[in-house]
């Protein structure tokens, strides 16, 4: 227990001063900027080519999720989440001495080519968020925290990051361990978070790049807008607690049947673009006037 607690501090302490030096030193593999970077391009491209060009430049709620981002990219860790996160690898790689691996794990992923580590350990995280998520909208206490990222009317880039800081801890819990024992160290890959990031942020934007038959492959903005879509039209395919539930990739709902992609032969794709968001119940999830209210009611709501 007394490594656990130790390593917490230490974590702690080393994370600030990483994001310090982040801040006074704008390089290569640096997160902070990377977000930035990849924040005002997403946002310049919604406003250049918007999809629904009626929706305001400053869309509803803009502001709420300017400060979600930058709580849950930076805030949330810095106060001490980081240094849970690493304590949750450090057990990961406890129960894999436990079972009498050695820390290369089941599949010796550090004796394989980097771009091979890469690009493996970013389909394994997105098959294991794809199924969290799926748990965040079938347990009835998950979903009351999930609630906070399907509560966006408007949808822009920055309602990527509009979520509960409880489904950080769970995502991470749940991530590092099946992840960890496979031999994966998901903590230093710049690549791979920078990729998802700006993915998750297109997903989000009001913004409609056409995929062709890679949508089949991966998520888009056109995709996901049925995730958040305030009422599902019934077909086989779209299961009673939603669709489209895949982050970076859209291959798991294709293959495990909760994908929603409705097709008119006149019209081509019938497209979710002014689809009603939201879910349902959600006229008396919190919202204030002020901002600080919000985000204070809406952490809050899931607890009462
Ligand atoms: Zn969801
Ligand atoms: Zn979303």
């Amino acid at each position: 227990m007394g490594h656990y607690v130790d390593r917490f501090l230490t974590s702690l302490a080393g994370f600030a001063r990483h994001v310090a030096r982040e801040f006074t030193q704008p390089v290569w593999g640096n997160y902070v900027y990377a977000m930035l970077v990849v924040s005002a391009l997403v946002f310049a491209l919604e406003l250049t080519f918007p999809w629904r060009k009626d929706q305001p430049r400053i869309r509803r709620d803009f502001w709420l999720d300017a400060f979600y981002l930058v709580f849950n990219f930076l805030l949330f860790p810095l106060l001490g989440f980081q240094a849970l996160a690493v304590v949750v690898d450090l057990v990961a790689s406890d129960v894999r001495q436990w079972m009498g691996l050695d820390e290369r794990g089941i599949l010796s992923v550090v004796r394989w080519p980097a771009w091979a580590q890469i690009l493996a350990l970013f389909v394994a995280r997105d098959f294991v968020h794809y199924w969290i998520h799926r748990l965040l909208h079938r347990v009835p206490t998950l979903w009351r925290f999930h609630q906070l990222h399907h509560s966006v009317e408007q949808m822009g880039f920055a309602a990527h990051f509009r979520f509960h800081f409880v489904e950080s801890v769970l995502y991470r819990t749940l991530e590092y361990l099946p992840l960890g024992l496979l031999g994966f160290s998901v903590q230093n890959f710049f690549v791979m978070h920078l990729v998802a990031i700006t993915i998750g942020h297109l997903n989000h934007a009001n913004l409609r790049i056409p995929l062709g038959p890679l949508r089949f492959l991966f998520n888009s903005a056109e995709m996901h807008i049925w995730h958040h879509a305030k009422e599902l039209p019934a077909e086989p395919s779209s299961t009673r607690h939603g669709a489209n539930f895949g982050l970076s990739l859209s291959c798991w709902d294709w293959i495990f049947g909760t994908v929603h992609w409705p097709q008119t032969e006149a019209l081509g794709t019938a497209s979710g673009r002014d689809a009603q968001l939201g879910f349902p119940g959600d006229e008396t999830f919190p919202r204030s006037s002020s901002l600080g209210k919000s985000v204070w009611q809406q952490w809050w709501a899931p607890f009462r």
